[in-house]
C-alpha cells in the first residue's frame, strides 16, 4: 500500500516512520521498517504506525540505510510474518540461521507467484509468508551476484502483475533499488543532494526535502550516498532531462 527508503548519512528510521504515518490516511492492516544496521534488522507490526514506533523505541532500531511499507494484504492473512519488509536468507534447510541478505517491500500484486515459489522452492528456498512478495525477494536472492541493481533489472522479467517496489541487500548497504510496473514510484532528494528517498507518494517526504523525480511505468531506479541513476524499461539509461528534478509545493 504504501513505500518509503532511504539512504543517507545519518540515521533515517524517523523518516522512514514519519513518512508511513503521512502514508496511514491511505489505509492499512500492518506495518514494518528494515535498516542495514551490522546486518539486516526489521521491526512489524499489525497495530498501528505509533506502536511500531514505540517497538523501535525499545530497540534502538537505527541504521543509514532502510525501508518501510503500510501492507494492504491481499495475498497472505494480515499478520506479522506476512508484514514487509520480507528477508531472504538465500536458499538451503539451515537458511534461517544464515543472516538476511535481501530485504524487499512491495506494493501491488504478483500474478504468477505460485509458479515462481514453485521454481524458487525447487532451488532450495523457504518460505517465512503467505505473500506473493515474498518470491520476488527469493527471486533477487537467487540472481544477486555482487550488484543489486543487475539482479533486479534481471529479476523484473519475471515478474506478471503490478509493483512498485524497493530493495537492498546487506552485501551492499548504501544502496537502495526501486521499480515500478502499474504502482505509483517517486524518488526523492535530499536538500544535501547526498540522501536519497524513494517513496509511493511524494507526500511521504513532506518536510524531508520538495526535490522529486516522477518515475515512469517500467522505470528502475538505483540509489546511492551522493548520486542516482535511472533506466527506462527497456533498462536504457535516462538523463536528468528526461526524468527532470521537480519541486513540488
Ligand atoms: N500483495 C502484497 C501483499 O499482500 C502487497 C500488498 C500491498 O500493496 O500492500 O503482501
Amino acid at each position: 500500500c504504501g513505500i518509503v527508503g532511504a539512504v543517507s548519512n545519518q540515521n533515517i528510521v524517523p523518516i522512514l516512520v514519519q513518512g508511513l504515518a503521512r502514508l496511514e490516511y491511505r489505509g492499512y492492516d500492518s506495518c514494518g521498517v528494515a535498516v542495514y544496521a551490522n546486518g539486516l534488522k526489521r521491526a512489524r507490526s499489525t497495530a498501528r504506525v505509533s506502536e511500531l514506533m514505540a517497538q523501535i523505541a525499545t530497540t534502538h532500531l537505527q541504521g543509514t540505510t532502510g525501508i518501510a511499507h503500510t501492507r494492504w494484504a491481499t495475498h497472505g492473512a494480515p499478520a506479522v510474518h506476512n508484514a514487509h519488509p520480507h528477508f531472504s536468507h538465500g536458499p538451503g534447510a539451515d537458511a534461517s540461521s544464515r543472516p538476511g541478505r535481501i530485504a524487499l517491500v512491495h506494493n501491488g500484486i504478483i500474478e504468477n507467484h505460485d509458479e515462481l515459489r514453485a521454481s524458487l522452492q525447487a532451488k532450495g528456498y523457504l518460505f517465512q509468508s503467505q505473500t506473493d512478495t515474498e518470491v520476488i525477494c527469493h527471486l533477487v536472492d537467487s540472481l544477486y551476484d555482487g550488484d543489486l541493481f543487475e539482479a533486479v533489472k534481471a529479476a523484473l522479467g519475471s515478474l506478471r502483475g503490478a509493483y512498485a517496489i524497493a530493495v537492498f541487500c546487506k552485501d551492499e548497504p548504501h544502496r537502495l533499488i526501486g521499480a515500478r510496473v502499474g504502482s505509483p514510484l517517486i524518488l526523492g532528494v535530499g536538500p544535501d543532494s547526498q540522501s536519497h528517498y524513494l517513496a509511493s507518494d511524494a507526500m511521504a517526504l513532506a518536510g524531508v526535502t520538495d526535490q522529486i523525480v516522477y518515475l515512469e511505468e517500467g522505470d528502475v531506479a538505483d540509489i546511492q550516498l551522493g548520486k542516482y541513476w535511472l533506466v527506462d524499461k527497456a533498462f536504457k539509461p535516462l538523463t536528468a532531462a528526461q526524468r527532470p528534478v521537480k519541486t513540488v509545493h
